[in-house]
């Protein structure tokens, strides 16, 4: 059981590294294999130098060659996702669910670090995420439920491509991104057509007061959608939300 918690945090913030790297390079175009290096002497980060406990404690949080300090947010991003991972474990044991999870939290860390710093979200992160998921619910599903999830997916997709429409029509200007439309599809697939539906919903509530808060703040008003929409998803899968409990509330 303990042994379970510290593999999956440990996974979690191996893979919030990577995270970070694809995060910051893919959109760059830059090469994704490449080792880290240090931002202001070139030094070749050896791969246990980027474990953030390692980091803290041996060199604190310094560039082992230049004293360098080294930026504080690529490391609570792992920390975070380290804890992420484990929570997911906690949630659903060794379970399909669990994949599924492990795959919307690898999906929201990957998105935030895009969409905040760039304001896209790449194409190759939602193909490769959605070849995951649907892997994973071929098994889970069966033929005819994977089926009715791709299926739940172009229904979504077309839904938000109509909304994007629209609001372009009436704003007369780019209301929603390109990618925010795209993402439907992956909601339609890990949540189904009406739960799915509900978590645009969710996630608008979200976005709302946070958005304000930000426009406040700073001048330019472009705010990233796509992390609120994959925290709406992660909340209602975590929830457990499913159409019957949506139509015994109603
Ligand atoms: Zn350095």
């Amino acid at each position: 059981m303990i042994l379970y918690f510290f593999f999956f945090f440990l996974v979690g913030v191996g893979s919030g590294f990577y995270f970070n790297i694809i995060g910051k390079r893919l959109p760059n175009g830059e090469d994704i294999f490449e080792p880290e290096r240090c931002e202001n002497c070139e030094y070749e980060f050896k791969w246990y130098e980027n474990i953030p406990l390692i980091s803290f404690f041996k060199e604190s949080g310094r560039c082992p060659k230049c004293r360098n300090k080294l930026d504080i947010v690529p490391i609570l991003n792992e920390l975070f996702t380290g804890f992420l991972f484990l929570l997911c474990y906690i949630v659903f044991g060794i379970s399909y669910d669990l994949f599924i999870a492990l795959g919307i939290v690898s999906l929201l860390m990957l998105i935030v670090i895009t969409d905040l710093n760039y304001y896209i979200i790449p194409d190759e992160i939602l193909v490769f995420f959605n070849f995951y998921f649907m892997i994973v619910l071929f098994f889970q599903l069966g033929f005819n439920g994977f089926v009715g999830r791709i299926l739940s997916g172009i229904f979504l997709f077309g839904v938000m491509y109509f909304v994007m429409f629209l609001g372009d029509v009436i704003f007369k200007k780019e209301s929603l991104g390109g990618g925010d439309v795209k993402m439907m599809f992956t909601f339609g697939l890990v949540l189904g057509p009406v739960v799915g539906l509900l978590s645009i919903f969710v996630s608008s509530f979200i976005a709302l007061p946070v958005s304000i808060l930000i426009m406040s703040l700073k001048k330019d008003n472009l705010i990233p959608f796509g992390p609120f929409l994959l925290i709406s998803l992660l909340l209602l899968f975590f929830m457990q939300i499913d159409t019957s409990m949506l139509f015994h509330m109603i």
